[in-house]
């Protein structure tokens, strides 16, 4: 484990705030720039390789800043070459997953927004080992970043950035805005805003808070049953924000960013892909702007039941298709290296018999 460094994370500075740090070092609008860029455009991993500064601005900022690089714990790759899995470790020793996915000649990372969850969802591995910590906006940039790193270095550039990693981003609801406006920063990575999806468990007072403030990004909310009864027996979390009020809230998103909204369901064989579940959503869903992501169960070491199977997955999707939800089947990525949510770390921790963390109370 590295020592936690008691000065300021440079990644978790947007440009603005790194500016007038900086600026209060005494390097001038042009160093100030320098430093910005070489972070999040060259991405270098520390501020000795910035280049063109005065000599003696490298030793005060090694003295009085970090670069958060998260370094990799363990990496893995698909047979089929198409996601790649990063186990990277946070300075306290906590690890945290994060996917590259290349498909249809997309370039998808998937990051992390916490160690571990709050929200308890039964067959979610990150759920299974209960709540770490927040991270921080450096984190979440430090990921990216990574992941540019490898994308650099094959001269490919990054698309989409999905929070669907380990956590629950409404959860952490600072720190994933942080982040995200590192991103967008057009003199940065340069994010675009149609090109980042945040999924939530559907914690109702975040999504609220993101349709006021109008954030630009899609909108993903794991849903996985159509009554507050079956939903609360996979998603704990739920009891809190029944499904009325959670569809009242995802109106009020839509409304205001005049977008679809997508939902999410794992699909658990004899559990909630039955048609009666199937009629359920298609109710729910009928007449909004939505799309229903259905991804069979990827199986847990913490959840005895199985992904559904494929006439079953066919005939729910017929009975969606007669209220007009548009739906699609997502096979989860990258099965073959654990690259569902939470599973390396999980398989990493009880390889090392590590006792788990325990669970920290709800959101
Ligand atoms: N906390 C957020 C985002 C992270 S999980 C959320 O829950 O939406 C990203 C997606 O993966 C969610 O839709 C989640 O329900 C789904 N998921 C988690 N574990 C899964 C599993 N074992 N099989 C299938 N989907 C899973
Ligand atoms: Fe948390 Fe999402 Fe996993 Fe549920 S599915 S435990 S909200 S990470």
């Amino acid at each position: 484990m590295l020592p936690a460094p008691s000065t300021p994370n440079l990644y978790d500075l947007d440009r603005g705030r790194l500016d007038v740090l900086l600026g209060q070092w005494g390097l001038s609008p042009l160093y100030r720039e320098r430093v910005w860029t070489a972070l999040h455009r060259q991405r270098v991993t520390s501020t000795d390789a910035v280049e063109g500064l005065r000599p003696e601005h490298y030793g005060l900022l090694r003295e009085r800043a970090h670069v958060g690089v998260l370094p990799v714990h363990t990496e893995t790759a698909s047979a089929a070459g198409d996601a790649r899995k990063l186990l990277l470790s946070l300075r306290d020793g906590q690890t945290i997953e994060t996917v590259l996915m290349r498909f249809s000649g997309r370039t998808t990372v998937c990051v992390s927004t916490q160690a571990g969850c709050a929200m308890g969802c039964v067959f979610c591995a990150t759920g299974q080992m209960g709540f770490v910590r927040h991270l921080t906006p450096g984190e979440i940039v430090a990921q990216v970043l990574h992941v540019c790193r490898l994308l650099d270095a094959e001269g490919e550039r990054l698309r989409n950035v999905v929070l669907m990693g380990m956590g629950e981003p409404l959860h952490n609801y600072d720190a994933v805005m942080e982040a995200l406006d590192i991103l967008q920063e057009p003199t940065g990575v340069a994010l675009g805003p149609r090109y980042v999806t945040l999924s939530t468990v559907g914690v109702v007072p975040g999504i609220r808070r993101l349709a006021a403030e109008d954030r630009p990004l899609r909108l993903a909310v794991s849903l996985h049953a159509a009554t507050d009864a079956e939903r609360a027996a996979l998603v704990p979390a739920a009891r809190k924000w029944p499904l009325a009020e959670l569809m009242d809230a995802c109106r009020e998103y839509s409304a205001r960013r005049r977008e679809r909204i997508f939902f999410e369901w794992a699909l658990i064989a004899g559990k909630n892909d039955g048609p009666e579940q199937a009629h359920a959503v298609g109710r729910l869903l009928e007449g909004m702007d939505a799309h229903l992501n259905l991804i069979p169960l990827n199986p847990t070491g913490g959840y005895a039941e199985t992904p559904s199977g494929a006439t079953a997955v066919r005939a729910f999707q017929d009975v969606l298709a007669s209220y007009r939800v548009p739906s699609t089947v997502r096979q989860r990525r990258g099965i073959d290296i654990d690259a569902g949510c939470g599973q390396l770390r999980a398989k990493v921790e009880s390889a090392r018999l590590r006792p788990r963390p325990s669970a920290a109370g709800q959101a």
